[in-house]
C-alpha cells in the first residue's frame, strides 16, 4: 500500500513524462504536430491546472486519417483472423505491462483516484484478449441447399472504415470496447477520443505503434462539433459508433443522415435500483454506495435512482446516508485511502449542482451533501436526495454525478411502471430474495442488463447496451463482433437440376 507521499510522487512522475511526450493525431502510424488549426488545452481536473495541449482537428485532419483507414482496410481485412488475434493479443500483453503507467495517467487527466484507474485498465486488456479469441470462433449458419441447386453460406465479413467517438468518463475503456471488436474483424477505424480525456488513448496509441499495422487505428483529436461531426458525415467511413450523450447521439444520427451509415450507440442512463421490502439491506446499501458514487458518479449505469418499498423507506435512507458519509473524496494524490474523486469539468460540477439546486427548489430533501465545496478542483460531494417529486428533472434526467434518488412505490407493479418510466433503458438493478419476484420484474425492466441483488457487474463475455435513449448497439461480447461485421450471402449453383 503506498502512502499519500507515493501517490503524490506516482502523479508528479506523471505529469513530468507528459511533459517530455509528443501530442498529436496518430495518422497512418506517424504522430503529428499540431497544425494551423490551434490547440485545446487539456486540464487536471483536481486543481484546474493545464497539463498538456493537443491539436484541434480539422475536417482535413480526419480526410487524411479516413485515407489511411481505407488504404490499409485490404492488407488487414485479407489477414486471417488467427493473425489478428496475435495482433490483439500481443495489445492486451503491453497494456498489462503498462496498467500502473496508464493508470496513473488516467487519475491525473480524468481525476479518478488510484484505485478506481487501476481497476479499470486491466479491462482495457482484458476486452482486446477475449475478443481476439472470441473473434476467432465466431460463427455463421452451417452451409446449406435451402434452394434445390443452389449452396448457400454466410459470409461474415468487415464493415469497412469505422469511425468512433469515445466520452471522457472511461476514456481508455471505452475506446478499447470498440477498437478490440472492430479490428478483430477486419475493419480499419478513425478515433476521436473526448477532448476533455485524450491523454490515455494517446500513450495507448505510442505502447501499440509496433505492433499494429499503419493506418488500420487512426486517431485524430479535437472537438465533438468538428472532428466527431466530421467523421459522422464522411462519406467514406461505413459506420460510426458513438459512446456519448444522448444530445451527442441524436446529433450522430442526424449528420451521418445524408450518407445513409449505420450507427452504433451508446449513450446515457438513469439506472433505476428497485428494492423490495425483503431485500438484504445491508448488501443494498454496499451495493449503492459502490455503484451509485464509483468515478463520482460518471457512470452510464450508476446505481442513481433507488425505488424503494414504502416500508422499508426510513431504513434505507438511514443506513445509505450513514453508509456514503464514509466515503473518502479527494485528488488522486492525496493516497490510496481516496474513494472518490472531482468531476472531470467544471461544466459538469455546475450541472450537476444545478440539478441538485432546482430539485431543492421543487421541494426535495438533501439528506447528505448537496453543496460544491470551494477551493481548486472540480469536487462535488457524495449526495442523496429524498422526497423527490414524481417526474421531476432530477428523477427522469441523466444527472451524471455523485448524486441518488430516493422514490418510494405501493407494489411490483408500481415498481415496474416507475422503473419504466425513462426515456433511458441501459441499465437497473433488482433487490429482492424472492426467486419468483426477481425473475418476473427482471423480464418486465426495459433496460439492457438488470442485475438482480448487485448492480455495476460487468463480464467480458456478456454485452453492454441500452434500448431507448440509451442508444442501439452492443459492446463487449460476441454481439459487439456481430454489430462491427456484416453478414453477406453466397449462393453457388451446383449446376444440379
Ligand atoms: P458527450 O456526448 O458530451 O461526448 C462524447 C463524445 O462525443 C466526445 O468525444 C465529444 O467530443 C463527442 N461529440 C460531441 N458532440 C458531437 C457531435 N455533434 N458529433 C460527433 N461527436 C460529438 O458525452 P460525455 O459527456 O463525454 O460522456 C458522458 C455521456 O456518455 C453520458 O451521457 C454517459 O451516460 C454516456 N456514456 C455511455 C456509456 C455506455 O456504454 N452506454 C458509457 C460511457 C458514457
Amino acid at each position: 500500500m503506498n502512502s499519500p507521499t507515493d501517490s503524490a510522487k506516482i502523479l508528479l512522475r506523471t505529469r513530468e513524462d507528459l511533459e517530455r511526450r509528443t501530442l498529436g493525431h496518430v495518422i497512418d502510424g506517424r504522430v503529428e504536430s499540431p497544425g494551423e488549426s490551434g490547440t485545446l488545452d487539456v486540464l487536471d481536473p483536481a486543481t484546474e491546472e493545464v497539463i498538456a495541449a493537443i491539436p484541434r482537428g480539422t475536417t482535413s485532419d480526419v480526410d487524411r486519417a479516413v485515407a489511411a483507414a481505407r488504404a490499409a482496410l485490404p492488407a488487414w481485412r485479407a489477414t486471417p483472423s488467427g493473425d489478428r488475434a496475435k495482433v490483439l493479443t500481443a495489445i492486451a500483453d503491453v497494456v498489462d505491462a503498462n496498467v500502473e503507467r496508464l493508470a496513473a495517467l488516467e487519475s491525473l487527466n480524468a481525476g479518478k483516484p488510484l484505485a478506481v484507474s487501476r481497476d479499470e485498465i486491466p479491462g482495457v486488456a482484458e476486452a482486446f484478449r477475449f475478443l481476439a479469441g472470441a473473434a476467432r470462433a465466431l460463427q455463421s449458419p452451417a452451409s446449406e441447399e435451402y434452394t434445390k441447386g443452389y449452396l448457400s453460406l454466410i459470409r461474415r465479413e468487415p464493415v469497412g472504415v469505422v469511425g468512433a467517438v469515445t466520452p471522457w468518463n472511461y476514456p481508455l475503456l471505452t475506446a478499447s470496447w470498440k477498437i478490440a471488436p472492430a479490428l478483430a474483424m477486419g475493419n480499419t477505424m478513425v478515433l476521436k477520443p473526448s477532448e476533455l480525456t485524450p491523454l490515455t488513448t494517446l500513450l495507448f496509441m505510442d505502447l501499440i505503434a509496433d505492433i499494429v499495422p499503419a493506418g488500420v487505428l487512426n486517431i485524430v483529436l479535437g472537438t465533438g462539433s468538428e472532428v466527431g461531426s466530421a467523421l459522422s458525415q464522411h462519406s467514406d467511413i461505413d459506420l460510426i459508433s458513438l459512446t456519448g450523450s444522448a444530445a451527442s447521439g441524436k446529433a450522430v444520427v442526424s449528420q451521418s443522415a445524408d450518407t445513409l451509415k449505420p450507427t452504433h450507440l451508446e449513450l446515457g442512463g438513469k439506472a433505476p435500483v428497485v428494492v423490495f421490502d425483503d431485500a438484504d439491506l445491508t448488501r443494498v446499501t454496499d451495493g449503492v454506495r459502490m455503484a451509485g458514487f464509483w468515478n463520482s458518479g460518471q457512470e452510464c449505469g450508476a446505481a442513481t435512482r433507488i425505488l424503494c418499498a414504502e416500508s422499508i423507506r426510513d431504513e434505507l435512507v438511514e443506513r445509505l446516508v450513514a453508509a456514503v458519509s464514509t466515503i473518502r473524496v479527494g485528488s488522486a494524490g492525496d493516497g490510496e485511502e481516496v474513494e472518490m474523486g472531482p468531476l472531470v469539468s467544471g461544466r459538469q460540477r455546475d450541472a450537476v449542482a444545478g440539478m441538485v439546486d432546482r430539485a431543492r427548489q421543487d421541494g426535495a430533501t438533501v439528506a447528505l451533501g448537496g453543496d460544491a465545496p470551494d477551493g481548486p478542483g472540480y469536487f462535488y460531494p457524495p449526495t442523496i436526495v429524498t422526497d423527490v417529486p414524481d417526474g421531476s428533472e432530477i428523477a427522469t434526467e441523466e444527472i451524471f454525478g455523485p448524486v441518488v434518488t430516493v422514490q418510494t412505490f405501493a407494489d411490483e407493479a408500481d415498481a415496474i411502471g416507475r422503473a419504466n418510466d425513462v426515456a433511458y433503458g441501459l441499465a437497473a438493478s433488482v433487490w429482492t430474495e424472492n426467486v419468483g419476484r426477481a425473475l418476473r420484474v427482471s423480464s418486465a425492466l426495459d433496460f439492457g442488463t438488470v442485475w438482480v441483488n448487485g448492480h455495476l457487474v460487468l463480464a467480458n463475455e456478456m454485452p453492454w447496451g441500452g434500448f431507448g435513449a440509451s442508444g442501439h448497439g452492443r459492446e463487449m461480447s460476441i454481439f459487439a463482433l456481430e454489430d462491427f461485421s456484416r453478414t453477406k450471402h453466397v449462393m453457388i449453383s451446383t449446376g444440379q437440376q
